[in-house]
């Protein structure tokens, strides 16, 4: 069966429009309520050949998914139990925060490859961003932005070539 990708990282880093841009398509399921609308969760996806499917864990609903931390602490833990590659996302502009320190600890004691995306780096300029997160000792970061498809290419192949 196909690689499975598991996307992680703090709620508004960027997970869904990533998720989103590559699957090439905007789906969003409509909740029960009106004007809320639920992420998808689960994609099918190709890169040079390689097809794979998608998770993002940030759309999972959790126990006690309200505690942060505790929730990520969830979406890192089933990561590393499902998926083949984990795709860490942080948010460039926010910089590093405890909670990415506490995933990225959680991470590094996996022995499943885990690619680093530094999200809204969207301009050249922005690049020094992503310098910080050196620090969580999960390999080179890898500069992108989600919302502009800046970079994505770079990202792709280094997920696939972790297959
Ligand atoms: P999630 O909670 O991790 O799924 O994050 P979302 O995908 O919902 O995005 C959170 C916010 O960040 C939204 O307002 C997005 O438009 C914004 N965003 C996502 N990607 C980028 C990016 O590459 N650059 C910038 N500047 N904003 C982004
Ligand atoms: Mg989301």
């Amino acid at each position: 069966s196909k690689p499975i990708v598991a996307i992680v990282g703090r709620p508004n880093v960027g997970k869904s429009t990533l998720f989103n841009q590559i699957g090439k398509q905007r789906v969003s399921i409509v909740d029960d309520m009106p004007g809320v609308t639920r992420d998808r969760i689960y994609l099918d996806a190709e890169w040079l050949g390689h097809a794979f499917t998608m998770i993002d864990t940030g759309g999972i609903e959790l126990d006690e998914s309200d505690h942060i931390l505790k929730s990520m602490r969830q979406q890192a833990q089933i990561a590393m139990e499902e998926a083949d590659v984990i795709l860490f996302v942080v948010d460039g502009r926010a910089g590093l925060t405890t909670a990415d320190e506490e995933v990225g600890h959680l991470l590094r004691s996996t022995k499943k490859p885990v690619v680093l995306a530094v999200n809204k780096v969207d301009s050249p300029e922005r690049e020094m961003d992503m310098y910080e997160f050196y620090s969580l000792g999960l390999g080179d970061p890898i500069g992108i932005s989600a919302s502009n498809a800046r970079n994505l290419g770079d990202l792709l192949d280094a997920v696939v070539a972790a297959f």
